[in-house]
C-alpha cells in the first residue's frame, strides 16, 4: 500500500518553504518537491534588500537556503522532483512525479512562474552581473548609470519608468514597431526625459561575458540589418513571465494566460467550485505583485488552510 501523505508542496521557492515551515511546525511532515528550478527566483537574485528583517540587505540564495533549513528543522522532507501530472479527481490525490507516485491528502502547489529569457549564451552567463529580470529587486544597484530594458509589453514600460529612480537614462528596446503595452503606459514611458525607445531591434549579444559584468549590447536593427554597440551597464528582461502550471490545464480554473484562479487569497476552484485539499500560493497565482515578501505570505495562509482542512477531515 502506498503511504498517504498529509502535505505535499509543489515547489521550493519563498512560497513553498514558508508553506513548508508552517506545515512542519503543525506536524503535518510535508514533503517538498523541489521542481526544475529549486528556490525559484530568489536562487537567482543576488541582494535582497526589501525582505523585512534583513537590514543590510540578505543574498538571495542565502534566505532561500536559510528558509530550507528552518522548514527541515521541524521535519519537512526535500525530494529533487518534478511533477508530471496529478489527478485530483478524488482525495486523496494522487501525484506522478520524476521519483514515483506520491498521495498526499493535501497538495499545496507554489510551482512559480519563470521569467522569459531571451535564451542567447551571454545573456544566461551575466544573469545577476547586470542582466536581471526583476526591477523592484536590482533596479538600486544602477544608480547614475545608463541601462536597457527589453520588451514592448506594460512590464517593460513599467519597469522602464520604475528604473528611472535610479539611472540615468533607460533605453526600451523593441523587436518591432507596434507595442502591446497600454496606451497610457506606453505614452508615461515615451514622455519621460529619462528614456528612449528603439524599436524594430533585437539584441544579438550581451557585452561583458569575460569580465563578468555587463559593458553593452550588440544590437541588430530587423529592418536594415544594421548592426550597432549600445554601451550600458544594466539589461532588464521585461518579456513577461511564465507561470508553471502545464500539468494542471483542464483539472483546476486557471486565467488566461495560465495563472492558477484563486478565491479566499489561496483556494484553487475547477468551474467556480472550490476544491478541498489543493491550494495555490506565490507566483504562480500572483501576477500582480511578485514579491517575495508576498509568496511567503501566501504560503503561510496556504499551509493554514491545508491544516485546518485535514483536521475537519479528522486527519
Ligand atoms: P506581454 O504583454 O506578453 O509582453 C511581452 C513583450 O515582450 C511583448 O512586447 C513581446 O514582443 C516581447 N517579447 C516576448 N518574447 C520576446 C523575445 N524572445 N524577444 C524580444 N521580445 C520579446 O507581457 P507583460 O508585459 O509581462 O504583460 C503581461 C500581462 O500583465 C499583460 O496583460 C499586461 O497588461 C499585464 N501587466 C500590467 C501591468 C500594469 O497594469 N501595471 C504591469 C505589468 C504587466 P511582441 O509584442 O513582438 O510579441
Amino acid at each position: 500500500m502506498t503511504e498517504i501523505r498529509s502535505t505535499v508542496i509543489l515547489g521550493s521557492g519563498c512560497a513553498g518553504l514558508t508553506a513548508a515551515i508552517y506545515s512542519a511546525r503543525a506536524g503535518l511532515n510535508p514533503l517538498i518537491l523541489e521542481g526544475h528550478e529549486p528556490g525559484g527566483q530568489l536562487s537567482m537574485t543576488t541582494l535582497v534588500e526589501n525582505f523585512p528583517g534583513w537590514p543590510e540587505g540578505i543574498q538571495g540564495p542565502e534566505l532561500i537556503d536559510n528558509m530550507k533549513k528552518q522548514a527541515a528543522r521541524f521535519g519537512a522532507t526535500f525530494q529533487q522532483a518534478d511533477m508530471a501530472s496529478v489527478d485530483l479527481k478524488e482525495n486523496p490525490f494522487r501525484l506522478q512525479t520524476s521519483a514515483g507516485e506520491i498521495v498526499t491528502r493535501t497538495l499545496i502547489v507554489a510551482s512559480g512562474a519563470s521569467a522569459r529569457w531571451l535564451g542567447l549564451k551571454s545573456e544566461q552567463a551575466l544573469i545577476g552581473h547586470g542582466v536581471s529580470s526583476c526591477a523592484t529587486c536590482d533596479g538600486f544597484f544602477f544608480r547614475g548609470k545608463e541601462i536597457a530594458v527589453v520588451g514592448g509589453g506594460d512590464s517593460a514600460m513599467e519597469e522602464a519608468h520604475f528604473l528611472t529612480r535610479f539611472a540615468d537614462k533607460v533605453t526600451i528596446l523593441h523587436r518591432r514597431d507596434a507595442f502591446r503595452a497600454s496606451k497610457i503606459m506606453l505614452e508615461r514611458a515615451a514622455t519621460h526625459t529619462k528614456i528612449a525607445m528603439r524599436t524594430n531591434t533585437v539584441i544579438e549579444e550581451v557585452l561583458g561575458e569575460e569580465d563578468k559584468e555587463v559593458k553593452g549590447l550588440r544590437l541588430r536593427d530587423v529592418k536594415t540589418g544594421e548592426e550597432s554597440i549600445l554601451p550600458i551597464s544594466g539589461l532588464f528582461l521585461g518579456i513577461g513571465h511564465e507561470p508553471n502550471t502545464k500539468m494542471f490545464a483542464g483539472k483546476i480554473d486557471l486565467d488566461e494566460d495560465g495563472y492558477i484562479r484563486t478565491t479566499g487569497n489561496v483556494l484553487v476552484t475547477k468551474d467556480g467550485v472550490v476544491v478541498p485539499g489543493i491550494y495555490a500560493c506565490g507566483d504562480v497565482q500572483d501576477r500582480r505583485y511578485r514579491q517575495a515578501i508576498t509568496a511567503a505570505g501566501s504560503g503561510c495562509m496556504a499551509a493554514l488552510e491545508a491544516e485546518k482542512f485535514l483536521e475537519e477531515q479528522g486527519h
